[in-house]
């Protein structure tokens, strides 16, 4: 059963897929920056773009393709109108739903079905994932060839950029964080031009794109001997990073596998210093379904792509994570990303 009709499975009425990704994934590849793929119960589906992408759409097999004009929307519109469709409210803009209405198509909200189907993965998409990780891993090992004191963050993320690409990335996943010093107590910090301190510690989290799916790894390096709270953060921190490894398996509930994360970390008393989930899918996105937070729904399941990233953030000091790329299988997982963690 392809993909499409694994969707169409679950559908009660026409389903308006307008999100890229998401097109891509129905459609096993095509990629267009203005496209739409309505798909019925049945298991038909139309797409829906503009000239420039109409040769590569007519080469999509098991889909009829439309062209429409520029503004797409404003052609189905049209095209759709007198029928009921739902949309994938998320990711459909206000002004879309007005101009669908306008032309009279009605409009029901949905969210998150071709999103539950991606969270599953396929073979292939573990095999180039497994592909993106390996390479994270030989980055790693070249950024640490040499020392990292005495470069500037935005040097090593260049470092690192170019080293994917020399390895044969496609592309980043996501602009790579490098975060020395105090700057490490930020989660999310861009790489400042500024030299890295011995004696402190660096997270470098990265990640590339290899046939088209994301790897997502993080390390935390010592640029010499550290404050004894940064040593103390860095080894409850790969505590709480083996404990969430070991909570993962399918039928786990995603909160369940946050909160043994939560464990070692609350006996340290740093339960504030931990402000974010324990991790979330990868896929053709880095951020995807499931995700790993106290306030997740969601249950592991077997073909789960997910992160495993607790950290530990102590502002005015600095900061640690630690974060692996994980397959859910039955029993446990199968860590994708193999770089080592003794700090
Ligand atoms: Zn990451
Ligand atoms: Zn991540």
């Amino acid at each position: 059963v392809n993909r499409i009709e694994r969707l169409a499975a679950g559908l009660e009425r026409p389903l308006l897929v307008s999100k890229g990704v998401n097109v891509t994934y129905l459609t096993g590849g095509f990629r267009s920056s203005n496209v739409a793929l309505l798909v019925d119960p049945s298991g038909a589906a139309t797409l829906y773009t503009d000239f420039r992408y109409a040769e590569s759409a007519r080469a999509v097999a098991g889909v009829e393709f439309v062209q429409t004009r520029r503004d797409v929307i404003g052609g189905l519109a049209e095209l759709l109108a007198g029928r009921s469709v739902a949309v994938e409210a998320p990711h459909l803009s206000w002004a879309a739903v007005e101009a669908l209405r306008a032309g009279g198509v009605e409009v029901a909200a949905s969210a998150g079905l071709v999103e539950a189907l991606r969270a599953l993965k396929e073979p292939a998409e573990i095999e180039a994932i497994r592909a993106a990780c390996a390479l994270s891993d030989l980055v790693y090992g070249d950024l640490t060839e040499k020392r990292l004191d005495g470069r500037t963050e935005q040097e090593i993320a260049w470092f690192v950029e170019r080293r994917f690409r020399e390895r044969g990335a496609d592309a980043l996943a996501f602009p790579s964080i490098v975060a020395s010093g105090v700057n490490g107590a930020l989660p999310h910090a861009s790489p400042q031009p500024v030299e890295i301190p011995a004696g402190t510690l660096v997270t470098v989290d990265m990640g590339c794109v290899v046939d088209g799916y994301c790897s997502d790894c993080t390390r935390t390096f010592a640029t010499g001997p550290l404050p004894d709270r940064l040593t103390e953060a860095y080894a409850v921190c790969l505590q709480a990073q083996l404990d969430g490894l070991a909570a993962v398996r399918a039928g786990a509930p995603a909160a369940e596998v946050d909160a043994a994360s939560r464990v070692a970390v609350a006996a340290a008393g740093l339960t504030d210093a931990y402000g974010h989930g324990l991790g979330h899918g990868v896929g053709q996105e880095v951020h995807e379904a499931p995700t790993m937070r106290p306030e997740s729904e969601d249950v592991l399941a077997v073909g789960n792509v997910v992160s495993v990233e607790p950290g530990i953030y102590l502002p005015g000091l600095g900061g640690v994570r630690i974060e692996d790329l994980v397959v859910v299988t039955a029993t446990g997982c199968d860590v994708l990303t193999g770089f080592g963690k003794l700090l």
